[in-house]
């Protein structure tokens, strides 16, 4: 096709395309669980966006949810014997089989690869599908769990170690907030790093004194609310404010609204990018602070962003992706767009999916 196509302004829609934007996930689920090339690793990520976003699209009828459930159960990684459990490994989910059974340098076998964002997408997507997480083993997964929560409160990703930062935070906060438990993480040792992560200009960066990012503070504020520190009245009760600074977040986030085209940005001096209209706007929304956006403003700019075939981009008039596709249906449920779902912002997931009805 050409490239011309897409700078047509002409083929631009002023309606959300919900119908193609189902065909567009129904092609990427047909593409999930055998291979997706290049992106192996990221199966359950890949995933989680594509079942999420038709649950979102109120059309979760087009997928087997069955042989999800089936697939998703085979990826949790099982301790051999009581011996291996106690030896610092994490029970929960590898991304994909390919981290099931990968072999380190030496070619040993390094049987445990699970990681905690891959866990969250796993139970993300089973709660979404309607399984019964209870059936889960959720002690060994949480006990487990806790082993990766460092002195300063944040998280490793992976019993190996790698990067700490607020992403795995809030990984393990939802995750413990789906099963119902909360001994897989020290609460307050984790709120204490997240205000840590509380920049001088109101945002949050993924790690202590680092520079404000839309998703960092996302991350940050949705953990909050999971874990109980952000109260329902927030904007109006001042006094309980003061775990973090709230007019100060209230006006970064405020400032991330392009005034040229609408959309967010995800830094100051950044493009405005679809998926920070779910990252910034969905924290103006936990704070019930989202009727200060400019919604017609942001929906015009949204729209740039969808393919005429299905899907939304990163920046507009350019081809879509499944993670800007997933965040802009999420964005667009955010709008109240008739005939989706309404969202639970702070587990990234529908409303219905995270009551569990
Ligand atoms: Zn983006």
């Amino acid at each position: 096709m050409e490239d011309q196509e897409f700078w047509d302004s002409d083929s631009e829609s002023l309606i959300f395309e919900k119908d193609r934007h189902i065909l567009y996930l129904e092609m990427m689920y047909q593409l999930l669980p055998p291979p997706y090339q290049g992106q192996e690793i990221n199966r359950l990520t890949l995933a989680y966006f594509v079942v999420s976003g038709l649950d979102i699209l109120d059309a979760l009828d087009r997928i087997d949810k069955d042989a999800v459930i089936n697939w998703v159960l085979s990826l949790q990684a099982q301790p051999k014997n009581d011996r291996t459990f106690e030896n610092g490994q994490f029970y929960g989910f590898h991304g994909s089989r390919s981290s099931q059974f990968q072999s380190n340098n030496n070619g040993a076998a390094n049987l445990n690869g699970s990681h905690l964002a891959s866990t969250y997408c796993a139970l993300a997507i089973l709660k979404t599908v309607g399984y019964d997480l209870s059936l889960i083993d959720s002690e060994l997964l949480l006990k487990s769990m806790k082993t990766l929560q460092q002195p300063d409160g944040c998280f490793m990703p992976i019993h190996t170690g790698g990067e700490t930062d607020l992403r795995f935070v809030f990984c393990a906060a939802a995750i413990c907030s789906m099963l119902k438990n909360w001994s897989g993480m020290d609460c307050l040792k984790a709120k204490e790093y997240i205000r840590n992560c509380q920049s001088y200009d109101g945002g949050f960066g993924l790690i202590p004194g680092s520079e404000s990012h839309g998703g960092a503070t996302y991350c940050a504020v949705a953990s909050l609310k999971l874990m109980g520190f952000i109260e329902e009245d927030l904007l109006s009760n001042k006094a309980s404010s003061n775990i973090i600074n709230v007019p100060l977040l209230l006006d970064w986030c405020l400032q991330k609204q392009a005034q040229e085209d609408g959309g967010f940005r995800g830094r100051a001096n950044k493009p405005t990018d679809t998926c920070y209209a779910f990252w910034v706007g969905g924290v103006l929304r936990i704070l019930q602070a989202d009727k200060f956006i400019h919604e017609k403003a942001l929906r015009g700019f949204l729209l740039t962003c969808q393919s005429q075939y299905g899907g939304f981009s990163k920046f507009p008039r350019l081809l879509p992706d499944l993670y800007h596709s997933y965040y802009g249906f999420c964005a667009f449920s955010m709008l109240k767009e008739p005939g989706l779902n309404p969202l639970c912002v702070e587990l990234g997931m529908t409303d219905i999916a995270a009551i569990g009805l």
